[in-house]
């Protein structure tokens, strides 16, 4: 064994997945939540141009299982699965390109705390303001399929100009990268490092 394989043992942790696995994990990640996000467009789509009915608007893989749809647990699930992918991500963002990646994380907890009480209305069948099916409380000023694209959408914009600042960093933010995101694209650290 080389030293150089036992100084980064080839061993999957939270470090190595802000480090030499960051780029295809955010990869990943943002392939998941952009398919997500592009049913809420679909789905918003259905309700304002195709005029449907709010319950028929099921986006597209909602029409072959509309369940997707009507599961507050699958909604809830998903809510938590991307709460943890922005959370595990973090540390590899750094400078300005962190500041934007908080801030969708702190609006996914709000989200998900959203549909944590989606959740318990629907397994208590107690529905807040008098409903009969579970109402988010921002529902109050917004009707659900708006709210919920919305919802996604304050998420998913400060989580790309986080993206596009972690691939575009200044010098002070190369020099505290721990990722490999911006040495895979052809700009080796050692050649942005001052002469010693
Ligand atoms: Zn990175």
């Amino acid at each position: 064994m080389s030293v150089m394989s036992m100084a980064a043992p080839r061993r999957f942790s939270v470090a190595a997945l802000n480090g030499r696995f960051h780029r295809l994990a955010l990869n990943a990640f943002m392939v998941i939540v952009v398919a997500h996000w592009a049913e809420h467009l679909v789905q918003a789509y259905q309700v304002w141009v195709l005029d449907r009915p709010r319950p028929a608007a099921r986006g597209v893989l909602g029409q072959i299982f509309p369940w997707l749809v009507t599961s507050e647990w699958l909604h809830y699930g998903y809510a938590v699965v991307m709460l943890i992918g922005l959370f595990l991500l973090r540390p590899g963002f750094v400078g300005r390109a962190r500041t934007w990646w908080t801030i969708a994380l702190v609006i996914q907890f709000w989200h998900h705390i959203e549909h944590l009480l989606l959740l318990i209305q629907a397994q208590t069948h107690t529905f807040f303001f008098g409903g009969t099916v579970p109402v988010s409380l921002a529902q109050l000023i917004i009707p659900r399929v708006e709210l919920h694209l919305f919802y996604n959408s304050i998420v998913f914009i400060p989580m790309m100009v986080a993206m596009y600042l972690h691939l575009r960093p200044n010098d002070r933010e190369r020099q505290a990268a721990s990722c490999s995101c911006v040495r895979s694209e052809g700009v080796p650290k050692a050649a942005i490092a001052p002469a010693a």
